[in-house]
C-alpha cells in the first residue's frame, strides 16, 4: 500500500492539509511534486503530493483514491522549498507551493497548456508517388512538392500554395504524408533566436582571480552561505558571472541568475543569451502566460540549463543545480510585497544549501547583512582602468529658494555637457510635476480623500493623482473653500524637471524615465534605447535611471534630492540612500572621456551621503554596522512586522491591542514587541503596526504565526486585514 499526502491548492482555511489518499496502480507513477485531482467530500479539488508514505493513520477503507493526475508537477526539492516558505514567511502551504509549481497550476483547471499544432512531413510513399508511382491530384502534387523541402504546418502550406485541410487529410489517409502533433514554443519577446554566440572579452587580472576563486567554491560551496562579489560599478561583474556559469555548464550542472525587477531584465537577459544562446530561459512578469509556461517546461525538461530572471526565477525547476547568482543583491525588489512575503535572497540561500550549489551575491553596495556575514571577493577598480568619477556635494540649505530645484552649479555642469555634446543623467526621486497644490488665498491644501497624503500634480494628464491609491481628479482652477484662483504648485517631480531642462538646454533632447513613461511592455527599454541613440542628450527620471544600464558616453550624473530617501522613518534609510547615490554616481564616467557627479542635498554631513561621495562602501558599512549594533537592528536581530487595517478606526485599534496582547504572551525569550503604532490612513483604511525584534528567529516566527492563526480561526479578527512580514524591508 502506498499513500500520497496531498496538500490542496486552495487557501480556504478548512482545506488545510495534507490529506491522505490511496494510490491506485491505474494512475501510474505518483511522486512528491505530482499534481492530482482528488475527491474531497462531495467536491473535487486540485492538490499536490508533498509526501509518499507507506501507512496512514486512517484505516484503508476510509481512504479515497485520487481521480487523476493533472499535470507534470514539479521537482521534489521545490516542494520542500515551497513548504519552507509557507512556514518561514507565515503564509499558507498552498501559497508557498504555488511558487514552486508550473505556472497556472490549480488556477485554470485542466486544459492542455502546451500549444500544439499539426506538422506535415512527406513519407517514403509520398516521394515515390511524386516520382510517378501513384496518381495524384493537382493540389496533392503541389503539397507534396512543398514538403520535399521540409516539414510544414497547415498554415504555412495554405500560405505558400493554397493547400486546404481536406487535401492534407486525404494525403494522410493515403500514407503519403505523416501528420503529427508537435509543441510550439512561445518565445519570449526579443529573445535572441539563434543569436551568434558573442565572444567573451579577455578577463582582467582581477576578474580572472575572482572567477578562479569562485570556481574553487563550486567544489566546496560552504553550505550555501554564499560569497559576496563586491565590485565597484563598472568593474565587470557580469563577465565574472558569465565565466562562472560557463564553467558550471561544462561540469554538467545548471545555474540560476537573479536580476532586479523592472525593465532591467531584458538587458541582463540579452547579455546572457548572446553568450549562451538557447540554453538560457527567462522567467519574468512581462511574459504572456503561454511564454512563461513554455519557458518553465524547457527548464523542467532540461532543454534550458540556465534561468535568468527576477526574484521568482529562484524557483526555476532545474535539476543538478550548481550555482545561484544574485546580481545587485542590495536591490529591494528581491523581497516580494504580497503574500508570501518571501525574500528571494534567503530562498536562494536555502536552495543553495539543500542542493549543494554555490551562491554568489554581487553588488557595488552590499547590504550590512551580507557584508558582516559573507566571505568577500573584491573588484576594486573599473575594467578600463578609469578612476571613479569625482563627486561634488552641493549644499541646498544655502541655496536661494528662488533659484528653484536645480542649483546654479548643476546648471553650469549641464550647460557644459551641452557645449561638449555629451550626455547627462539627472535623478529626482519623485514622479509627477509637483508634490503639493495649495491655495495662496486661504491655504487650502489638496489631499487624497482615501489616504492621508498629498495629491500630486500631474501636468501631462492635467490631474491630481494619489500615488498610493491612484485616485485621480481633474486639476482644479479654483479653490473649493474660498473660490481663490491663485493656486501654487510647490516642489518638483520628474515632469517639472524635464520641462525645466528642455526649456533651458534646448535643443538638446531630454528623455524622461519614470513609472508613468515606462508603463507597458518594452516601455522602459525603448526610452533607454532612444537615449542611447542620441549623440548628446539628457535622461531625467526617478531611481529607475540609477539602475543597471551602461552608457559609456554619460559624463555627468546629478541627483537633485539625495536625501529624499533619508527622511523616511526607517532604519534602512541610510543604507538605501547610500546605495542609491552610489549607484547613480556609478552611471557617470564609464569611458575615457571621464565624468563627474553632482549631489544636491540638505544633509551633506550624513554618513550615507558623505561616504557615497568618496565611493567608500567599507567606511559606510563599518559605521552603519556600529549603529545597527547599538540599536539592536538587523543583522543583530530579526524583525517581524504585523500590519492591520480596517475601515473603522475603533475596529483596528481594538484588533491591534488584542493581537499585541496575545503575541506578547506567546513570544519566546529574546524577543520584544514594539507598538501598536499608527500608520497613515491608506485606501480608506486605518492602519496600525506592530514590530517584533528578536534574537530567537525560528521560535519567534513560530509563535507569531501560531498566535495569528488562532485568532483568525476563532474569527476574532473579522473585518480586519492582517499581514505578517518576516524581515520587512
Ligand atoms: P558591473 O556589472 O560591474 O557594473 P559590467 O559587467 O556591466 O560591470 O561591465 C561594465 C562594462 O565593461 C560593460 O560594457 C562590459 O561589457 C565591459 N567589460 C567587462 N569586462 C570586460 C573586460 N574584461 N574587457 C573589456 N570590457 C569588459
Ligand atoms: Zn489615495
Amino acid at each position: 500500500m502506498s499513500i500520497a499526502r496531498v496538500e490542496p491548492l486552495t487557501t480556504a482555511r478548512a482545506l488545510r492539509g495534507p490529506f491522505d489518499y490511496l494510490i491506485p496502480e491505474r494512475l501510474g507513477e505518483i511522486r512528491v511534486g505530482t499534481v492530482l485531482e482528488v475527491p474531497f467530500g462531495r467536491r473535487r479539488i486540485t492538490g499536490v503530493v508533498v509526501e509518499i508514505a507507506a501507512t496512514s493513520e486512517l484505516p484503508p477503507e476510509k481512504l479515497a483514491e485520487p481521480i487523476r493526475v493533472v499535470g507534470t508537477g514539479t521537482n521534489p526539492d521545490l516542494i520542500d522549498l515551497g513548504l519552507w516558505i509557507a512556514s518561514e514567511y507565515c503564509s499558507t502551504p498552498a501559497r508557498g507551493l504555488g511558487l514552486a509549481l508550473p505556472p497556472g497550476t490549480g488556477t485554470g483547471g485542466e486544459r492542455t497548456r502546451f500549444r500544439v499544432e499539426k506538422m506535415n512531413s512527406i513519407t517514403e510513399a509520398g516521394r515515390e508517388a511524386l516520382d510517378g508511382g501513384a496518381r495524384l491530384g493537382a493540389k496533392q502534387k503541389l503539397a507534396l512538392q512543398q514538403l520535399l523541402e521540409g516539414d510544414l504546418n497547415g498554415r504555412q502550406l495554405a500560405a505558400r500554395a493554397g493547400i486546404d485541410s481536406t487535401t492534407l487529410k486525404r494525403l494522410g489517409e493515403r500514407g503519403l504524408i505523416e501528420r503529427r502533433q508537435v509543441h510550439v514554443r512561445r518565445r519570449p519577446e526579443g529573445s535572441g533566436v539563434g543569436a551568434a554566440a558573442a565572444n567573451a572579452p579577455e578577463l582582467t587580472a582581477a576578474q580572472s582571480e575572482a572567477v578562479d576563486r569562485l570556481v574553487s567554491g563550486l567544489d566546496d560551496p560552504g553550505g550555501g552561505e554564499g560569497v559576496l562579489l563586491n565590485g565597484v560599478t563598472g568593474s565587470g561583474k557580469t563577465e565574472v558571472y558569465l565565466a562562472l556559469v560557463e564553467e558550471v555548464l561544462r561540469r554538467g550542472r545548471t545555474a540560476i541568475v537573479l536580476v532586479p525587477e523592472i525593465g532591467l531584465t531584458p538587458q541582463a537577459v540579452g547579455r546572457f543569451q548572446a553568450r549562451l544562446g538557447d540554453r538560457v530561459a527567462v522567467l519574468h512578469s512581462a511574459l504572456t502566460a503561454g511564454q512563461r509556461f513554455d519557458e518553465w517546461q524547457r527548464l523542467k525538461a532540461g532543454d534550458a540549463t540556465v534561468c535568468v530572471g527576477p526574484r521568482s526565477a529562484v524557483f526555476a525547476p532545474l535539476e543538478s543545480l550548481g550555482l545561484i547568482v544574485i546580481d545587485e543583491e542590495h536591490d529591494s525588489s528581491y523581497k516580494q510585497e504580497g503574500d508570501p512575503r518571501y525574500d528571494a535572497r534567503e530562498v536562494a540561500r536555502r536552495r543553495a544549501r539543500e542542493t549543494g550549489s554555490l551562491l554568489v551575491l554581487g553588488t557595488a553596495t552590499p547590504r550590512p547583512e551580507s557584508w558582516s556575514r559573507l566571505a568577500r571577493i573584491e573588484l576594486p577598480d573599473r575594467v578600463d582602468g578609469q578612476s571613479m568619477p569625482p563627486v561634488e556635494l552641493v549644499d541646498m540649505r544655502e541655496a536661494d529658494p528662488r533659484q528653484g530645484p536645480i542649483h546654479r552649479r548643476t546648471w553650469e555642469a549641464l550647460a557644459e555637457i551641452r557645449e561638449k555634446g555629451e550626455k547627462a543623467i539627472v535623478m529626482i526621486n519623485r514622479r509627477g510635476f509637483a508634490p503639493w497644490l495649495t491655495c495662496q488665498t486661504c491655504g487650502h491644501h489638496w489631499g487624497c480623500p482615501n489616504c492621508d497624503v498629498s495629491l500630486i500634480v500631474h501636468r501631462e494628464s492635467d490631474q491630481l493623482i494619489c500615488h498610493h491609491c491612484n485616485h485621480a481628479e481633474t486639476l482644479p482652477r479654483r479653490c473649493p473653500e474660498c473660490g481663490g484662483t491663485t493656486l501654487s504648485q510647490t516642489g518638483a517631480g520628474t515632469q517639472r524637471i524635464e520641462r525645466l531642462l528642455a526649456e533651458e538646454l534646448s535643443p538638446m533632447p531630454v528623455f524622461r524615465l519614470d513609472a508613468d513613461t515606462s508603463a507597458g511592455p518594452g516601455g522602459h527599454a525603448s526610452i533607454l534605447s532612444a537615449f542611447d541613440q542620441e549623440d548628446s542628450a539628457i535622461l531625467v527620471g526617478t531611481q529607475m535611471v540609477a539602475k543597471g544600464h551602461d552608457f559609456p558616453e554619460v559624463t555627468l550624473a546629478a541627483i537633485l534630492d539625495a536625501d529624499a530617501t533619508l527622511r523616511f522613518p526607517d532604519f534602512r534609510a541610510e543604507e538605501r540612500t547610500f546605495s542609491l547615490v552610489t549607484q547613480l554616481a556609478g552611471r557617470s564616467g564609464r569611458s575615457r572621456a571621464g565624468g563627474r557627479v553632482i549631489v544636491q542635498t540638505l544633509a551633506p554631513g550624513s554618513p550615507s551621503i558623505s561616504h557615497a561621495a568618496t565611493h567608500d562602501s567599507a567606511g559606510f558599512l563599518a559605521g552603519e554596522l556600529d549603529r545597527r549594533r547599538e540599536l539592536g537592528y538587523p543583522p543583530f536581530s530579526h524583525l517581524i512586522r504585523i500590519q492591520l487595517a480596517a475601515e473603522a478606526e475603533p475596529d483596528v485599534d481594538s484588533a491591534a491591542n488584542l493581537v499585541a496582547a496575545r503575541v506578547d504572551d506567546a513570544l519566546p525569550a529574546g524577543a520584544e514587541l514594539l507598538g501598536p503604532a499608527p500608520m497613515f490612513r491608506a485606501r480608506n483604511r486605518y492602519r496600525r503596526r506592530l514590530l517584533i525584534r528578536s534574537t530567537t528567529r525560528a521560535e519567534s516566527i513560530a509563535a507569531v504565526h501560531a498566535t495569528i492563526e488562532e485568532l483568525l480561526a476563532d474569527r476574532s479578527l473579522k473585518n480586519i486585514t492582517l499581514a505578517i512580514d518576516v524581515d520587512p524591508q
